[in-house]
Parts: C-alpha cells; sequence; structure tokens
C-alpha cells in the first residue's frame, strides 16, 4: 500500500495540471466545460477516493494470489504475452464489473458518484467510489489466473489501467477516426455518461471498445442526439461523501418499508432502479423523463463561496499530499485519524457549499478536534520534522476553517432549502 501512495504522489499533480490545461483551454477557446463548484465536487470526490484506497478499507473476498495459487493451470514466464493477456484479461474484467456495476441495483451504489457530474470533463473522471467496500473484482479476474498471469503483472498493470481512463473524460476531442473500432474513445464515453435514453447504459467498455461490440452494448455518439450528462434521480448535493451512499439509503429504506418479504431479499439483486410497488407508489421518487429540459443542480454561490471552495480544496489536498509522503511514519492508527480529519473536512467544506445548516457546526468541531490534537501532541502527525512551523500552520488552518464557516453561515445569505439535500 505503500507504493501505491507514492504513486499517487505523483500521477494526482499530473492529473491535476491535467484538469487546470483543460480549465484554461476551455477558456481561450470560449468553450467552457467546467464550473467552480462541479470542479471543486469532482476532486474533493477524487481526495475521498484516493485517502479510502490508501487506507486499504473494505471487506476482500478472496485475492487474486490466492485464485492463482488454486487455480492457475499453466506457468507462464514473464514475456510481453503475459504483459498483453495481463492486460486484455484486466480490461475484460474491468467490462463485466462496470456493467455489473450499472445493472444491478446494489452494485449501483458504488458506481453512482462517477456519474453524479452534470458536467463532462477531466475533473469528472476523479469521481471514483469509496463505497465500494465489497472487493469481489479477484473473481472477475479468473480468466487471468486460469492463464497462470503472475501476481506482480496485474499489480502493476491494475493502477495502470485505472489512470489511462482519466483522458477520455473531455468535450474537447472529436471522432477518432479508426480508433474508434480499438479503444474507448472521449467521443464513445460521452455516450456512457449521458442520460438521453438512446444511450443509457452503453458503452461499459474501459480501454478496448470490442467488449461492447461483442456484448451488444455499443452505441455511438449521434450529431442529432446531443449527450445530457448526469443520472436520472439527480444527486443534488456537492458533497461526495452523500452521494456515495445515496442509492444504498435508497435501497435501505425500500426494504425496510415494503410489506413483501420477497422484496426485500430480492431489491438488492434486481435491475438499478427497481423498488417494489407497494413502496414505489406510498414514496415517489422523481426521475428526469425530459433530459433536454431539466434543473442543473446550481444553488447559489457567491465569489467569495467559490474562492473559499478552492481554498478547502487546496488545503486538503496539501494535507492529503503530507499524509502520503509521511505514510510510514505516520502508523496505521495515526492514518485513519488523519484520514478522518480530511474525510469530515471534505464534508464540512462541500456541505458548506450546498448551504446546510449544520456545515458550520461539522467545521466547528473538526477545528476544535484539530487544536486540541495539536495542542497535546505538540505537532501535527511529525509535520514539525519537515517544517518548524508546520503544526502552527495547520493550526491557523484549522481557526480559519471556523471564520470560513461563521462568515458563510451567518453574514452570507446561506438560507437554506433543505429539501434540495433531501435524498
Ligand atoms: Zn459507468
Ligand atoms: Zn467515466
Amino acid at each position: 500500500m505503500e507504493t501505491y501512495a507514492t504513486a499517487l504522489l505523483y500521477a494526482i499533480p499530473f492529473f491535476v495540471g491535467l484538469v487546470l490545461f483543460e480549465v484554461i483551454y476551455g477558456y481561450f477557446v470560449k468553450n467552457q466545460k467546467h464550473n467552480v463548484m462541479d470542479t471543486v465536487s469532482s476532486l474533493s470526490s477524487g481526495l475521498t477516493n484516493v485517502v479510502k484506497d490508501s487506507l486499504g478499507l473494505g471487506v476482500v473476498l478472496v485475492t487474486y494470489p490466492y485464485l492463482l495459487e488454486h487455480l492457475a493451470l499453466m506457468e507462464i514466464q514473464t514475456t510481453w504475452v503475459v504483459w498483453v493477456l495481463g492486460f486484455l484479461a484486466l480490461d475484460f474484467a474491468g467490462y463485466w464489473n462496470h456493467r455489473l456495476s450499472h445493472r444491478i441495483n446494489f452494485f449501483w451504489n458504488q458506481h453512482v458518484i462517477h456519474h453524479s457530474s452534470e458536467e463532462f470533463n477531466l475533473a469528472c473522471a476523479l469521481r471514483q467510489s469509496i463505497s465500494n467496500l465489497l472487493v469481489y473484482f479477484p473473481l472477475l479476474m479468473i480468466p487471468a489466473a486460469l492463464l497462470g498471469v503472475p501476481h506482480k503483472v496485474v499489480a502493476i498493470l491494475g493502477p495502470l489501467h485505472l489512470f489511462a481512463q482519466f483522458w477520455y473524460h473531455t468535450q474537447h476531442i472529436g471522432k477518432m477516426g479508426w480508433l474508434e473500432y480499438i479503444i474507448i474513445t472521449p467521443s464513445q464515453h460521452r455516450v456512457h455518461h449521458a442520460i438521453n435514453p438512446e444511450y443509457i447504459d452503453k458503452n461499459l467498455g474501459q480501454i478496448f471498445s470490442f467488449w461492447d461490440r461483442m456484448f451488444g452494448t455499443f452505441q455511438e455518439e449521434m450529431e442529432e442526439v446531443p449527450p445530457q450528462y448526469g443520472v436520472l434521480k439527480p444527486a443534488n448535493t456537492w458533497n461526495p461523501i452523500l452521494i456515495n451512499f445515496q442509492h444504498l439509503w435508497r435501497l435501505i429504506k425500500d426494504a425496510w418499508r415494503t410489506q413483501s418479504y420477497w422484496d426485500k431479499l430480492r431489491i438488492w439483486f434486481m435491475p438499478t432502479g427497481w423498488r417494489p410497488t407497494d413502496v414505489a407508489e406510498k414514496y415517489p421518487i422523481q426521475i428526469i423523463d425530459d433530459v433536454y429540459n431539466f434543473q442543473k443542480y446550481m444553488p447559489a454561490a457567491s465569489p467569495a463561496l467559490k474562492g473559499y471552495s478552492i481554498y478547502q480544496l487546496l488545503a486538503n489536498t496539501g494535507l492529503m499530499l503530507f499524509m502520503f509522503y509521511n505514510y510510514a511514519e505516520i502508523g496505521f492508527d495515526g492514518l485513519l485519524l488523519f484520514g478522518a480529519f480530511v474525510f469530515i473536512g471534505i464534508y464540512g467544506y462541500t456541505s458548506l457549499m450546498d448551504k446546510a445548516s449544520f456545515a458550520i457546526w461539522i467545521e466547528f468541531f473538526r477545528a476544535l478536534a484539530g487544536l486540541l490534537f495539536i495542542y497535546f501532541t505538540g505537532d501535527w502527525f511529525g509535520l514539525n520534522a519537515y517544517l518548524f512551523f508546520g503544526s502552527y500552520l495547520v493550526g491557523i488552518y484549522f481557526l480559519s476553517t471556523i471564520a470560513g464557516a461563521v462568515y458563510f453561515a451567518y453574514f452570507e445569505n446561506t438560507s437554506l432549502d433543505k429539501e434540495q439535500l433531501a435524498v
């Protein structure tokens, strides 16, 4: 896991740099595909994902090395053939995992965050899950295990395969000729993120596009059907942690409320969006029916609130980068605590962006806990060893979050429409 933390130290600045490049490019060609609040929300979601993944939280059903040991029919040498086979196997597994996530109620919860942005840009690619708590992916790697693809190869290819899915989240690249027949392109992935009836649940491939053609899920982007982005049940919040559990919460409520025991059991494995008839009647949920005319989530935000959101994003990213940098020194318990500070921070400022009335309390208690932690340990997780006034700096940051929360809760009009936050 330490190597993953190190890899992220390099990957994160690279991704953020490309997001910035896209913003600047959009500005100069006068075709901006970003807005501040959505992009901050997307990048914050990326933060929650890497913190969660670096802590390795989750229930592992089975590991790849275990499958390899028990299933391998042959032992192949590590030649270029193995790398190609490994990559194909990963992409095949990725296709089916993605298809499962789209089609089954329970699995949709772990993927909805990725589709929750109503924009489509490079930042949206970083909306990655924290609710994938059941690790079953190795089961989909059985073909690779049968072929005896070494664990080392899979471990190296895994992050590369994921990172290679970043670039095609853009509206600035058109169709790409013959490449469309081989790899997933921006055009194909725009279709994937679209909620138009013509496009929904199509193009589930990750790197290669032939799986979709093979298994009947391919759809070309059509000029007369401009993609409209988002999810049919809009998230209506900038808070990525909430979005990660919205669908699960709806399922739990439905399973609890329905009179039918059969429905209580099967709701989890039914197609995405399926609901027991009695609760669907009693507690209707609004679904977008006209994809060209729906209100995007966009609560009023002053320039000050936008600036403050960026400041908070940068501060929490800085904290997280230090957490990765000092990963080995901090130790697991410390990392959990550190991760909690980052998580609660993101929860707090994205709630402030939502203009939620409870945001100020989250910010206040987090800042208080942070200040007490610095007071009693005399440090911030070893930061003073690198920067002698480091913990003072973090202390000042916590004080600034109290000031920010008070300002945006009381001095700017943040009167609340709580309904828009209701799940
Ligand atoms: Zn998807
Ligand atoms: Zn995507």
